[in-house]
């Protein structure tokens, strides 16, 4: 097991993956610090970062990780995803070509880490329904398929964000006992 359990508390590494520019370091951020970055760096210049959450009175510390750019390159290393012990595989939903992708990511993460990973499949950008071009129901016969969760999220408007890392972090949890 990687959870590291730290006195009363636990800390729980969680890998963000998915195509450049899908949103990642912005649901990172916007859990994190309730911030939103509207110019598009590729990098905010930090590897992860931690939020405490609270589980049945438990005091939880999600260490959440953030691909940096690497994704670009393809060259997201396996030491990002060593000790991962949850996953949000983010596609944006006004791009399918990062839907389709999808399939990568899960390959890749199932290269590195073992299948009791608790997975959430991301529809990121929900606010942008004028150029939607995937649907939800293909977002939810995907996740049915590969046995995810699946929520649709919008980093910019704050919708699902918080629920997202929520639901992966209550899963990782109910796994421990
Ligand atoms: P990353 O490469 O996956 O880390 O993506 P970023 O977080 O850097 O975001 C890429 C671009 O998409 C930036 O211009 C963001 O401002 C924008 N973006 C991220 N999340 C959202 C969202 O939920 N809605 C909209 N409309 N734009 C977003
Ligand atoms: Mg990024």
């Amino acid at each position: 097991m990687a959870e590291e359990e730290i006195g009363e508390e636990y800390l729980f590494k969680i890998v963000v993956i998915g195509d450049s520019a899908v949103g990642k370091s912005n649901l990172l951020s916007r859990f994190a610090r309730d911030e939103f970055d509207h110019n598009s760096k590729a990098t905010i210049g930090v590897e992860f970062q931690t939020q405490v959450v609270e589980v049945d009175g438990k005091e939880i510390k999600a260490q959440v990780w953030d691909t940096a750019g690497q994704e670009r390159f393809r060259a997201v290393t396996s030491a990002y995803y060593r000790g991962a012990v949850g996953a949000l595989i983010v596609y944006d939903i006004s791009r399918k070509t990062t839907f389709e992708n999808i399939k990568r990511w899960l390959d890749e993460l199932n290269t590195h880490c073992d299948t009791t990973v608790a997975r959430m499949l991301v529809g990121n950008k929900c606010d942008l329904e004028n150029i939607r071009d995937v649907s939800v129901e293909e977002g939810k016969n995907l996740a049915e398929e590969e046995g995810l969760f699946f929520i649709e999220t919008s980093a910019l408007d704050s919708t699902n964000v918080n629920t997202a890392f929520e639901i992966v972090i209550r899963e990782i949890y109910k796994n421990l006992s």
